[in-house]
């Protein structure tokens, strides 16, 4: 039982990390305060973090998790994680993978103009190759951040396999791991991607990865802006924030009560 249990990894995705949250992107910003906290809790409960070539390794049974694994991911390659987030990630001697959008890097997150009104600075490739270095993992997360659900399959096969070959080009080496933009995939793109080599891809869907997790599906748990460190405890152990539970656990009950009342003659 508890041999089964120690086998979930939290793999934790953050977006951006900043001293000064825009409050555009608040909710997907956590503070450089909050994010130390985070990283310093880990490490007061003897968290070791590993990276995603270790999680397949141990998934395919030639290797083995710390007693407490942590996987601390970082979608869309912003500047502000390099600056920020990774200070914090060397004190404790956390690895961490940033999934970077390689047809933009050095540039700016024009995808969420859009919906979000503004965009961020991402790391250039030099950064980048400073991140690989020190021993962090840099995995794909497309050429242009587009929703891969619905796209016309030569594009998401092209989206794919170009930041396949840009990353490997600039980084020098292979580059196996992806995250799905905006989280968004279906099976068509699942086949792509396996095709296109990749061996595991993030989703955005909360939960702890199991022993039996999609390996081009896996479950990651957000981090967000606004979780105090009780939230993220929570998150930590059971993929979600305990008022997200208690919500889920209410909407149960009043579901239940609003049938009974309906069920009524
Ligand atoms: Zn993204």
């Amino acid at each position: 039982m508890f041999g089964v249990t120690r086998t979930f990894v939290p793999i934790l995705v953050y977006h951006q990390v900043s001293p000064r949250p825009d409050p555009r992107f608040r909710r997907y910003t956590v503070t450089v305060r909050d994010f130390t906290r985070q990283m310093r809790w880990l490490a007061a409960f003897g968290y070791q973090a590993i990276d995603m070539d270790a999680l397949v390794r141990a998934r395919s049974g030639q290797g083995s998790l710390p007693k407490r694994p942590v996987l601390i991911t970082f979608d869309d390659g912003f500047q502000g994680c390099a600056d920020h987030a990774l200070p914090v990630l060397r004190a404790h001697n956390f690895t961490a993978v940033f999934y970077l959008v390689a047809g933009l890097m050095g540039e700016t997150s024009r995808w969420m103009l859009p919906e979000v009104g503004v965009e961020l600075s991402l790391m250039s490739w030099e950064t980048a190759r400073v991140l690989i270095a020190e021993g962090f993992q840099c995995g794909a997360h497309t050429v242009t951040h587009p929703r891969l659900a619905g796209l016309d399959p030569a594009r998401c096969r092209a989206e794919l396999v170009d930041a396949r070959r840009r990353l490997e080009g600039e980084l020098g080496r292979p580059a196996v791991h992806l995250a799905y933009p905006f989280g968004s995939y279906d099976p068509g793109v699942q086949a792509i991607v396996a095709e296109a080599g990749y061996v595991t891809a993030c989703s955005t869907r909360a939960g702890l990865s199991g022993a039996d997790d999609d390996l081009l599906a896996l479950h990651r748990v957000t981090i967000y802006g606004h979780d105090s460190l009780f939230d993220f405890a929570c998150r930590l152990r059971t993929g979600t924030a305990m008022r997200e539970r208690l919500g889920q656990a209410f909407g149960g009950v009043r579901r239940h009560f609003r049938q009974r009342r309906g069920s009524r003659p």
